[in-house]
């Protein structure tokens, strides 16, 4: 497999995919080690975890360069992601011991009969990765996943190959054992090849289409199955905001990480009696942004990871204009080597238009104007989708009204995309299924046994 850089076209590397046999083998590995995993002191699975962590920040340089090259992640928003990832692993290192408490939920008057319920370790699990937050995505599998004492097959996107690698070196580094976090390398096939191990539960993060033929291909055999999937994530921008700064506060959300985040910003509704000023202000500030080199310390939008990508923005804005759609700024792919798009906001679109429809997972942007906020708000449940969604305005009781309104997993209000890991994270309607994060998160990773017992 070639590993690709996308801001220049080179390779990076190249690397041996796994086949049938060599996951078969790493499979039955996996299953004989994780018993002897499981045993091991909460403790001192934790004292592992806390290595790992450490690790992280001893080489986050390298760590970061890598993701960058491989992925053509911003190198800052590269480093907040390793940042961010330490925080969620004391989060995790903070919580394991409460969430796997036994725990005594019934006992009668006379203390005759007792219910207690355990949670056990599902055993292996299956953990098929995406590539825009790889050490986001892939630690709210993997970390509560060993804490709790399962082995996991991880197989990172073929586009973070790197990435994965280097999270299995260092947690073997760390301490967990080689059979227990095994990488498994390749692409959707090899994903698929994966999932036909009888493994005991199938965490994935990525796209609707490959989470609905996952959900196939698992229901049958009744183990737990978690979805992570994409979003249409729509904000509404109310006529009281201070425009320039909720323009600059949007303009972040949608084209972070060079808009492939799965909770971005990708329709915006407005008031109409702010929108011309709102679509100036969105322009002027992502007129500012600077794109190029990723690993460039000052580059805020780096390379689209997937070439094929830049074909589908560039079929929905052709579309878009097709339909009387305006530019109001970007609107071409850039001609330079690597897979490059500005920042771009398309007026004058509605329902029915490709752009306003479905995931773009990129630079471009449809803005459409409201005279009525249930109209607004009606047109943004108006998807299968429901991950995330965000309400703008300077009345906090009025945003939180309006928030609950959004049919998704996160609602914010005057911000959009921060996550924490104290809050389960999961997505509405298609957006997947299930939750990460939180204390909900690790009920995914065991089974919830009920012991009832009764004095003679
Ligand atoms: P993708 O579905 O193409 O691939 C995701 C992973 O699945 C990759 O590792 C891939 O190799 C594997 N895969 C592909 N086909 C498979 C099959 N038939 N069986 C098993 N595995 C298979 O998605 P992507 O392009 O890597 O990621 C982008 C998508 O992920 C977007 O839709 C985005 O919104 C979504 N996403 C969601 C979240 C979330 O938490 N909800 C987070 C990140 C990304």
């Amino acid at each position: 497999m070639k590993i690709m850089n996308p801001a220049t076209g080179a390779v990076l590397a190249e690397v041996a995919a796994d086949t049938l046999k060599t996951i078969r083998a790493k499979y039955e590995l996996a299953r004989a080690a994780q018993p002897k995993w499981a045993a091991v002191p909460i403790k001192k699975r934790l004292a592992v975890l806390q290595k790992f962590r450490s690790l992280l920040i001893d080489r986050q340089n390298l760590l970061a360069k890598t993701l960058t090259a491989e992925v053509g992640k911003p190198i800052r928003q590269s480093r907040n992601e390793l940042n961010g990832l330490t925080g969620r692993i004391d989060f995790f290192l903070a919580e394991t011991e409460k969430a796997l408490r036994d725990e005594k939920v019934f006992a009668d008057a006379k203390g005759a009969m007792e219910e207690r319920i355990g949670h056990v370790p599902l055993g292996v699990i299956a953990n098929i990765s995406a590539w825009n937050y790889p050490y986001f995505v892939g630690g709210n599998v993997f970390v509560p996943a060993l804490a709790a004492g399962n082995a996991v097959l991880y197989k990172p996107s073929e586009f973070a190959t790197l990435t994965g690698q280097h999270i299995a070196d260092l947690l073997h580094e760390a301490g967990v054992p080689r059979n227990v976090f095994v990488a498994i390398i390749g692409d959707g096939k090899t994903g698929a090849a994966l999932l036909r191990q009888p493994v005991d539960g199938v965490f994935f993060t990525g796209s609707y289409r490959t989470g609905a033929a996952i959900a196939a291909s698992t229901g049958r055999r009744m183990i737990k199955t978690q979805l992570e999937l994409g979003g249409k994530d729509p904000i509404y921008v109310c006529e009281d905001v201070d425009v320039k700064a909720a323009a600059a506060g949007v303009a972040d959300g949608a084209f972070y990480n060079t808009g492939q985040s799965c909770c971005s910003v990708e329709r915006i509704y407005v008031h109409e009696k702010i929108y011309d000023e709102f679509v100036a202000a969105f322009v002027a500030e992502v007129k500012g942004f600077k794109i190029g080199d990723p690993q460039d310390e000052a580059t805020y939008v780096g390379a689209i990871t997937r070439k094929p990508q830049l074909g589908v923005l560039k079929a929905q804005v052709a579309d878009a204009k097709r339909n009387g759609g305006k530019i109001a700024v970007g609107g071409e792919p850039l001609s330079r080597p690597g897979y490059f798009y500005p920042p771009t906001l398309v007026t004058d679109v509605g329902e029915g238009v490709r752009l306003v429809d479905e995931e773009q997972f990129g630079m471009a942007l449809p803005i459409m104007k409201y005279a009525k906020v249930d109209d607004a708000i009606a047109q943004a449940n108006a998807t299968h989708y429901g991950l995330g969604g965000s309400i703008w305005t300077s009345d906090l009781d009025k945003g939180a009204a309006l928030a609950q309104e959004l049919e998704s997993g996160t609602a914010w209000v005057n911000h959009h995309m921060d996550i924490t890991p104290f809050a389960p994270f999961g997505g509405a309607k298609w957006s997947g299924i299930g939750h990460e994060n939180g204390r909900w998160g690790y009920e995914a990773f065991t089974e919830m046994q009920v012991v009832n017992t009764k004095k003679t």
